[in-house]
């Protein structure tokens, strides 16, 4: 007997048990399925900086820098967007026979099975790089190399299935799709309606035991071109073949195209990008039951595998072209900044385009600076199931805050489209980065926080692990040890957060430098978010799951605090360059706002009063952060605005463009208008026009001809397309409407 035990504990063991949501064994298997890392240390308070500090720098190996060098930009070289876009619908044929003889399908596959072994920083750097020439470029090189059915193979296939099937990915000889998403089951992927009966069948000749499938999904990358489905059903055995169970869950089996019964080919228009994305139905499709991805002893463990497969694409895949896109956005608006007067002056100096230019100078260091950390994670060898959710939606997220600033900074040059814009094409696809992989409010409102508490929080898995054990005594004794270490380290937690946010002293690692008190400060909010989380927890408990609006704020302040440390990481790795300093300085001031702001808004909206008079005396004393000042913005901004090392290392690892394409003249316009910029400080001095410049022979001849150069690069910069008719005619030709379509006259009126 035990006074704590009988007396103090089972009376909050009988609350938890009501409190908290008992966990699935799907769920359990599926929280299994993923890793905790830094985000973990930051949850607990009180991170370890150097835990940080002592991952090694992500690295290309020679071969992989030569094949960014090569084959990349030999690919990138073959598309042009204006055409896949508008004309084409497609890759070039020789586009995608290159993707194949190259390896681009295989870059996860390792090279015993007759892949390219890439680490993922180096898959991440290609897909960053195809992604800032072309979308539909990417997303083709994407798909085959993150959800699947590659990795799936790879993490879950049996010996069979990777000497079948691995080679032949590699080679491109099969050409893979992933579906999941149906015509009825979105993000709630538990509600589709594809299924699949165990039952014997016929199968090259034999009968044999297998599946019969039924299936109607949509939305799927690559189906309309793809030899294999790697295909999500709800697997049934009513006959008992496989064993007792009937509803045996969500399954993953690969699935020949060239069956009977199967259907793809048809293509949807996702947002105009013209990747190859459609629909595909299966009915009375029949394979044998070592179809499954990992044989039958893994039916009905699909969602495991997805969030587990997920765990390592949705952190590389999206991140990436979200840090192209912040990088295009950054290069390109700086640039242009630079080049464009009005009222007499390059539009950059006027502080109004100095702010949107900051931002996305920003966002183009934080952005690559979370990827770079997610990729040496993951070759680490974690599996990073919250890092690549915070990934997935503040990259993407960021991004479209970015092309957006940089869309008003453009103005009219960037809303008329045509081959010379070269921000369209990404403009058009911000939302499929939204949308995909995790739509971004769900990501945002139950996947970060929502999971991330459970896997991240020091104690909080082991305690309704606790809570789920079958034998009572045994659920109560784990429950009453993990609850009191838990309530040890609260109370740590809550001192350490109140003495911090009063004194303003937080733990910074040894050599901090010129950061130190950005780290001071980030000590000081993990401390105040893991009290802030604990006592949703408390007061919530299960109910936090529903209360959505709560678990995103929190969500968000968690994101902010891994991107600042990986902002951190990268100042770092990067060798402490004073020009970027301001670019720190400006993250970790946006940050403090964006988390003090979220800690202060989930504080207020706490459903018991008693919280929040606790907790915001104890955590928010004093005014809140304002966020960057406006001098550190200007610093930022003129970072993209002068040519430098700077604005280089923000712009690093881009393809390089065809010299006559809209972004070739912005490039040769913004070194001619630097390479000039003498020449227009003499005329400024001066009060006169080139001509009156030369002819009071203050300007030679040849400068006058070089400054003629400049006028004639910038107008060609800001020159936009424009077209007959008839050409937009041509265009837009004949379409055939989706002959199943779905509303009844009837039920329409
Ligand atoms: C271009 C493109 C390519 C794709 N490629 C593939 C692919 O290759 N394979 C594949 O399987 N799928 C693919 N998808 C599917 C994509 O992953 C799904 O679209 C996504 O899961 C969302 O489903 P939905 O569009 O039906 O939206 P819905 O699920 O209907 O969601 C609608 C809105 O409600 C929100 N929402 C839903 N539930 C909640 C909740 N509980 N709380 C808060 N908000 C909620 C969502 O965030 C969204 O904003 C692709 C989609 C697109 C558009």
């Amino acid at each position: 007997m035990s006074f704590r035990k009988d007396y103090l504990t089972r009376p909050i063991y009988k609350w938890a048990k009501g409190a908290l949501p008992a966990l699935s064994k799907t769920e359990a298997e599926a929280i299994s399925a993923g890793d905790v890392h830094f985000e973990a240390e930051l949850f607990s308070g009180k991170p370890d900086w150097s835990m940080l500090r002592d991952m090694k720098a992500p690295r290309l190996t020679a071969d992989e820098q030569a094949f960014l060098d090569g084959p990349c930009r030999e690919f990138c070289d073959m598309l042009n967007s204006w055409e896949i876009d508008h004309a084409t619908a497609d890759l070039p044929p020789e586009a995608w026979d290159f993707l194949r003889d190259k390896g681009f399908f295989g870059m996860i596959i390792p090279k015993e099975h007759g892949g390219l072994g890439f680490s993922a920083f180096a898959h991440s750097e290609v897909v960053r790089y195809i992604s800032s020439h072309s979308i539909p470029g990417a997303v083709t090189v994407m798909v085959p190399n993150s959800l699947g059915p590659g990795e799936l193979i790879l993490q879950f296939g049996t010996d069979d299935q990777k000497s079948h099937w691995l080679p032949r990915l590699a080679r491109g000889e099969e050409l893979p799709a992933f579906g999941l998403t149906s015509e009825d089951a979105g993000s709630d992927a538990s509600a589709m309606r594809d299924d699949g009966v165990v039952c014997r069948g016929t199968w090259n000749g034999e009968e044999v035991l297998g599946i019969r499938l039924n299936w109607a999904k949509r939305y799927i990358t690559l189906s309309p071109v793809c030899t294999v489905l790697g295909l999500a059903f709800k697997l049934r055995d009513p006959d008992g073949l496989l064993g007792e169970e009937e509803d045996i869950g969500i399954t993953c089996a690969l699935v020949p195209t060239d069956l009977p019964g199967v259907e793809t080919g048809r293509r949807h228009l996702p947002s105009g990008t013209m990747f190859q994305n459609g629909p595909t139905t299966g009915e009375d499709v029949f394979v044998p039951i070592d179809h499954i991805i990992g044989g039958p002893e893994y039916a009905g463990r699909g969602w495991m595998m997805l969030m587990s497969a997920l765990a390592a694409g949705r952190g590389i895949s999206l991140p990436s072209q979200s840090a192209a896109a912040c990088a295009m956005a950054a290069h390109t608006t700086g640039a242009y900044a630079r080049v464009r007067q009005q009222f007499g002056l390059p539009i950059g100096l006027f502080e109004g385009v100095q702010e949107p230019l900051a931002r996305i100078a920003a966002n183009a260091y934080a952005v690559d600076a979370g990827r770079r950390l997610t990729c040496a994670a993951l070759d680490d060898g974690y599996k990073l199931a919250v890092i690549s959710a915070i990934m997935k939606y503040h990259a993407t997220t960021r991004m479209r805050e970015s092309i957006t600033d940089a869309m008003d900074v453009h103005s009219g040059k960037a809303v008329i489209d045509g081959p010379l814009n070269y921000l369209q094409p990404i403009y058009r696809s911000l939302p499929i980065g939204i949308t995909v992989e995790g739509a971004n409010i769900v990501t945002r409102n139950l996947i970060i926080f929502g999971q991330g508490a459970i896997r991240a929080h020091p104690h909080l898995l082991d305690e309704m692990q606790a809570l789920g054990e079958p034998d009572p005594d045994e659920s109560l004794e784990a429950f009453d040890k993990h609850f009191w270490r838990h309530v040890g380290h609260s109370t740590r937690t809550f001192f350490r957060a109140w003495w911090s946010a009063w004194t303003g002293r937080g733990a910074v690692p040894k050599k901090a430098g010129d950061v130190a008190w950005v780290y001071r400060r980030l000590s000081r909010w993990s401390a105040a978010f893991a009290v802030t989380a604990d006592f949703a927890f408390l007061t919530l408990g299960g109910a936090l799951k529903r209360r959505e609006m709560l678990s995103a704020r929190l969500g968000d302040a968690l994101s902010e605090m891994f991107l600042l440390a990986a902002v951190l990481k990268r100042w770092e790795d990067e060798g402490r360059r004073e020009e970027d300093l301001p670019l720190v300085e400006y993250c970790a001031e946006q940050a403090f706002e964006r988390i003090g702001r979220a800690l202060d808004e989930t504080i207020a909206n706490m459903p018991d009063r008693w919280v929040s008079w606790l907790l915001r005396p104890t955590l928010l004393p004093g005014s809140r952060s304002r966020g960057p000042k406006d001098r550190t913005a200007t610093k930022v901004a003129m970072a993209l605005y002068e040519p430098g090392a700077a604005r280089d290392r923000l712009t690093a690892g881009l393809h390089r463009p065809d010299p006559q394409s809209g972004l070739g003249l912005l490039e040769t316009a913004f070194r001619l208008v630097t390479e000039a910029e003498p020449l227009r400080k003499r005329l400024r001095e001066v009060r006169k026009t080139p001509r009156e410049a030369r002819d009071a022979g203050i300007l030679t001849e040849t400068e006058f001809a070089q400054l003629a150069r400049v006028d004639e690069a910038v107008s060609a910069v800001v020159a936009v397309d424009d077209f007959t008719p008839e050409e937009l005619r041509g265009m837009y030709r004949d379409y055939s409407p989706n002959p199943a379509n779905p509303i009844p006259r009837e039920a329409a009126e």
